[in-house]
This record gives structure tokens, sequence and C-alpha cells, in this order.
């Protein structure tokens, strides 16, 4: 029998008129490619539909950009680039634009966020409060940029021609084009981990969007009109992986490509830019560990351990996806976690009380719950879940495995769901090996109260984040990405920044 069968939880259902007149409005409206400050159907006429995945329903029909839509917006966003409205813009202007447009998304949070939760599935709540509040935030950050991008005075020796003088200093200046291709998991959030910088820096976009989770990125694109950008300085092309995004990533007139997604097409899109040496920026999977030290406060533990796995139906990138806890409070820890696990409340993203929302496809769940079963074959214990529920949304029970080894696939592989393996250690040397034995380097957490253990532990991991007690938190200061197959280049901070820049050495001889 499939894991499928067996569940006997329920969903909680949409309160009455969940959906605001504003959504239901833009909705209704035509979905089409913003391709140089204007609304165009595709060239080929082609549509896709968009999914509820609380429901499995169709919720909109969105014209599919394809190659030649791609060319379309690469010359739409090269004119733009080249063009004197954007190209001379002080610095001054480009931050009050980048404020104006986190200003308007501040006043249309609420509809970006219920957009968010209808289309990809998570709650509205944290839609609001995590996706959309951060995304203001980054947008905010970004645009104190643009006035303080220094070069350096660089104090030559010129002693290869001794007899003459050097004047040096270098520039930095926009990378230029740049095509930015996203995963579902955070559309709204990571649309704006790349626009933000990109255009702090003078870069001109375009954007594809997963298919899965199209909405607020064309919604956003209203909004980048209203805040004044030139035409063409953002273009945003939905579509197909295999077709818009090997166009855009395979362009030769695209300067830069950024992408977050899976390591697996993250070689695709590497291979791909190095037809024309494009700037790379890849933010991948991850398979990050979350270690609970004996002298843990128990109740801190178990929230934070719980919500590393769970947040987002454990569909984030830095999912705390492998739990090890120290051998003498293992049993407390994980039955803790498990019975979080076991009272969260499931339902559509649009219902408020929703803790866990569907996964955002058909196709994500059968994922998911093909992992959960040869886990269950490889021998390893749901001791919470273990289930997909029989409804029409694509919902997953949050489950706990133990009984697990390095061999098993649900130890080793990115599952992207509501999914963790618990298992013991004693030291922290072993630990440390044991949470480097993967592929990923994208984060871990530490939760102990003994500084001497985060300062002996911390150096020993191979992950771009270190969070010590807490996991899953970001900042627009602090730079994300990863450590060996979890990526290259960082997201936030000034080093996102520094990744839309070229540097121009200036050499003068007076
Ligand atoms: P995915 O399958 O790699 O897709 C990501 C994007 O790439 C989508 O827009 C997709 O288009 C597009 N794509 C697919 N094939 C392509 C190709 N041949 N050329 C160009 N573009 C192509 O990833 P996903 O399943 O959507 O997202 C989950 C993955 O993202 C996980 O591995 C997760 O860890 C990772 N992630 C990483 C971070 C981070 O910051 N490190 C953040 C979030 C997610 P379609 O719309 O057609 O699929
Ligand atoms: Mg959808």
């Amino acid at each position: 029998m499939s894991a499928s069968a067996e569940s006997h939880r329920t969903t909680l259902a949409n309160p009455p008129n969940a959906m605001s007149s504003e959504v239901a409005e833009f909705l209704a409206k035509p979905k089409k490619l913003f391709i140089g400050g204007q609304w165009h159907d595709s060239r080929s006429g082609q549509t896709f539909d968009t999914v509820d995945p609380s429901t499995g329903r169709a919720i909109a029909t969105v014209a599919e950009g394809q190659a030649e839509d791609i060319d379309r917006a690469v010359a739409a966003a090269r004119k733009a680039f080249d063009d004197s409205a954007w190209s001379r813009m002080r610095p001054m202007e480009r931050e009050r634009l980048l404020h104006n447009l986190a200003d308007l998304i501040e006043k249309h949070a609420d509809t970006i966020a219920e957009i968010e939760a209808l289309d990809n599935g998570k709650s509205v709540v944290i839609a609001r409060h995590v996706d959309v509040k951060h995304a203001i935030e980054v947008y905010r950050y970004m645009a104190g940029w643009p006035s303080k991008i220094e070069g350096q005075t660089l104090p030559l020796s010129g002693s290869l021609l001794p007899d003459q003088t050097f004047v040096g200093y270098s520039l930095r200046e926009p990378v230029g084009v740049v095509g930015a291709i996203i995963a579902w998991n955070f559309p709204f959030l990571l649309a704006t981990w790349k626009l933000a910088p990109a255009l702090a820096a003078g870069c001109t976009v375009v954007l594809k969007p997963a298919e899965e989770t199209p909405l607020s990125a064309l919604f956003l694109g209203q909004l980048i009109t209203q805040a004044g950008f030139p035409e063409g300085v953002v273009n945003i092309v939905p579509g197909f992986g295999d077709t818009a995004g090997a166009a855009l990533s395979s362009h030769p007139d695209v300067d830069k490509v950024t992408f977050t997604g899976s390591t697996e097409v993250g070689r695709l899109i590497a291979r791909a830019a190095a037809g024309n040496m494009k700037k790379v920026t890849l933010e991948l999977g991850g398979k990050s560990p979350t270690i609970v030290f004996g002298d843990v406060d128990a109740d801190a533990a178990i929230a934070g351990a719980a919500s590393a796995i769970f947040f987002n139906h454990g569909q984030t990138c830095c999912a705390g996806s492998r739990l090890y806890v120290q051998s003498k409070r293992f049993d407390e820890i994980v039955e803790g976690v498990s019975e979080v696990a076991r009272k969260l409340k499931l339902g559509p993203g649009l219902n408020p009380e929703t803790q866990i929302g569907p996964l955002v496809s058909a196709t994500q769940r059968e994922r998911v719950m093909s992992y959960i079963s040869q886990g269950m074959a490889d021998g390893a214990k749901a001791v919470a879940g273990g289930h997909a529920l029989d409804t029409d949304g694509y919902f997953v029970e949050p489950t706990v495995f133990t009984n697990v080894n390095a061999e098993m696939s649900i130890v080793r592989e990115e599952i992207f769901g509501p999914v963790v393996v618990a298992a013991k250690f004693d030291d922290l040397d072993e630990i440390a090996a044991v949470a480097n034995q993967t592929s990923y380097g994208l984060a871990a957490s530490i939760w102990t109260k003994d500084i001497n253990t985060v300062h002996r532990l911390a150096p020993k991991l191979r992950a771009g984040t270190v969070w010590v007690n807490c996991h899953n938190v970001l900042d627009p200061a602090m730079p994300f990405g990863g450590y060996k197959q979890s990526g290259w280049g960082r997201e936030l901070g000034k080093e996102a920044l520094n990744s839309y820049l070229e540097s121009k050495s200036m050499c003068i001889n007076i």
C-alpha cells in the first residue's frame, strides 16, 4: 500500500470571502508579458494555467513566454541599459525610484501576500510578515547604495616606465543586462533578491519567474511602472525553464545570469552561460543540519528545530532537514519535534489559522512522497506523519524519521518538503564530520548555551551561514549563499550589490 493512503488528518477550510476584491480584480485581468514597459501577448499566442495548490484548480491563465519573447525582452533591456534616461540617471534619483517601489509594495502588501498565498500555497500571514515584509526591507536596504558605490585611488609605482608618471583609480560600473531565473518557494522574495541589487547597481533585468508561481511577479510589473522606472529597465517573462529559461541563460546579449533553484538546473545554467562568458550567481539546494547539544533549554530547541524544517512546509533551501541531537537528549528533543509535527494545522494559505499549507504542485507532492516511501523501504521509522492527504490539494503531513543512516536517500538528498531525519551524536568532532557529510553547504544551526562549543564547531562547518540558537533568519545586510554544490556567490548585503558591478581600472599618463 502506498504511504499516501493511510492518513486520517483533515485540513482547515477557507473562511468565507477569504479573497479580497483587489485580488479578485487582479486575477480577472489578462496576464501578459511585461516587456519594454508594455503588456504583450506572447509571440506564439500560447498560454499556461497557474494553479491554487490547495485545490488543484486553475486560478489564472498566463501568456507563455518563449525564445522569441526572451529575445524581445533582452532587446528592451539592452535599449534601456544604453539609454541615457537610465544610464545617466543620478544615483540619488535611482535611490528614489527604489524607495518609491518599496513604498508601493508596502501599500499593496496585503494584496501581494494574498496573491502569493493563492499561487504558492503558503500561509497568507507568513507571506505578509516574512516574504513581503522582507522584500520591502531589501528594496530599502539596496536603495541606500547607489550614491555610495565607490572605486578606489590606486597608488601606481609605474616601475616598468620609470620616466613617466601615472595616476590610477578604479570605477565600479553596472555589469549590464541581467537575466534572472527563480524558483517557486518564495516567488516575490526571490524576485526581490535579484531585482533590488541589480537596479541599485544600474543594471537592467529580464526576470523569468517559476512556471508554478508567476502571479506576484506580474503584479510587481504594475508597480515598477508606477514607481517611475524607465521603460525596459525591468522586463518580466513568465514561461517554462526548458524554453524561456534556457533562452535567457544562453542569450548572447545577456551579461549576467542570476539563478535560484536546484543544483541540477544550476549546472545547466552554468553551461549555458559559458557561451558568452556571462557572470553567474547560483543559489542552489541544501541539506542543512540542525545540531542540538545536550545543554539546551528543551522548549527553545524543540520549537527551533521544528520551525527549522516545517517553516514554508520544508520548501526552504536552508531548511534544517537533518536534525542531530546529542545522545542524552535525543529521545526528549525528537519526541518534542514530533509532537509539534502532529499538532500543526494543515490548510489553504488563505486561512490565517493555517500552519502548513499544501506543497506547490502535484509533481512536488509525488516527489516528496516517493522519498518518504523510499525512506520507509530502507528501514527508517516515521515517528510522526508519513502520509499525503487524500484531498484535491497537495498536502503532505509534517514527517519525522528516526532509525536513519548516512546511506539512505532521505539523509543524503534534498527532499524540499516537510520531512526531517533525526540521528544521535556524542561529541563535537564526530558531529562536525557528519554535518559536512553532504555535497551541499548552504547553512547550519548550532543549539547550545556553551560559547566554547559555538567557537569550536562553527569554523569546522562548510556552510555559507551558521546560525546559533536560531535558524532561517535572514537580513538584508547579511550575505546568504552556499559552499560546495549549494552555489556560487551571495545574495543580500554588499556582496550581492558587488556581484552586479564590474571594476574598471583607470590609468592616466600625466
Ligand atoms: P528548478 O527546477 O531548478 O527551477 C528553478 C527555475 O529554473 C524555474 O524558473 C525553472 O523553470 C527554471 N529552469 C528549469 N530548467 C531550466 C533550464 N534548462 N534552463 C533555464 N532555466 C530552467 O528549482 P525548483 O524546483 O523550482 O526550486 C527548488 C530548488 O530551488 C531547491 O533545490 C531549492 O533548494 C532551491 N532554492 C535555493 C535557494 C537559495 O537561495 N539557495 C532559494 C530557494 C530555492 P520552470 O518554471 O519551468 O520550472
Ligand atoms: Mg500556482
